[in-house]
């Protein structure tokens, strides 16, 4: 059972699935709602996650997806696809023990800002993962 929550707490999830497509994400987009350089995500099917406590605010971030986050301290917890409802992204470090979801790859790495330095010998993707 992977657990996490936003940083106040109001907000809290769990999923029964094990972290699927796990990443560190340096698109624009991320970059903006997040207001760090990357952000780490991982994926598990939709029907296998929930909101156990609190509700989550939604924002709309492009034509095709909407986001999540804590409307009391900002947290991002979500990105939903509308072309991939089946499943769902979470952020990594929303959850209670990040490590059980390290990045496996770097995608959009196209954007990857000129004064972050990986050491971590990942594949770097310059967009999205490769099918
Ligand atoms: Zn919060
Ligand atoms: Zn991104």
């Amino acid at each position: 059972m992977l657990k996490g929550g936003c940083y106040c707490g109001a907000v809290r999830y769990e999923t029964a699935a094990s972290p699927q497509q796990r990443t560190a994400c340096h698109c624009l987009t991320c970059r903006g709602i997040s207001g760090a350089p990357f952000v780490a995500w991982f994926s598990v099917p939709a029907g296998s996650f929930r909101f156990v406590a609190g509700e989550p605010a939604r924002f709309r971030s492009s034509e095709r997806a909407t986001r999540t986050f804590c409307a009391a301290c900002g947290t991002p917890l979500t990105f939903e696809s509308t072309g991939h409802s089946d499943k769902i992204d979470v952020t990594v470090c929303s959850l209670e023990d990040p490590e059980q979801a390290p990045p496996v790859d770097h995608t959009y790495g196209r954007s990857q800002l000129s004064w972050v330095r990986l050491g971590d010998a990942l594949p770097v993707h310059p967009e999205a993962r490769p099918k």
